[in-house]
């Protein structure tokens, strides 16, 4: 399980992948939970599911399904709000990974 500290600064890396695959299909918990387990991130659907609720309250993302169907609603897509955001993290994820990966400056 990861410490609170390391959940802290990793939150915003998760959600930089949730907006990055929301933007290309419809994603849903267990899918991100899995496409997350990948990367070696082992989040808890008690971490997810507050997360993706946050950024639905953001206006980032919006719920994809009908209410009654329990699948279709807690799948998301992302939102105009969401891929503008997203647009500026690209920019900027590419500046930190020039600066702490490749050390340029
Ligand atoms: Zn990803």
């Amino acid at each position: 399980m990861l410490e609170a500290a390391d959940r802290e600064i990793r939150l915003g890396i998760w959600k930089i992948h949730i907006l990055h695959h929301a933007a290309a299909h419809e994603v849903w918990g267990t899918w991100l939970l899995a496409e997350l387990a990948e990367h070696g991130h082992a989040l808890s659907p008690g971490t997810l599911y507050p997360a993706l609720a946050r950024m639905e309250r953001h206006g980032w993302l919006r719920r994809s399904g009908k209410a009654d169907h329990a699948r279709a609603r807690q799948s998301f897509r992302i939102t105009p709000a969401g891929r503008r955001l997203l647009t500026e993290l690209r920019r900027e994820v590419a500046e930190l990974y020039d600066e702490v990966v490749r050390r340029r400056r």
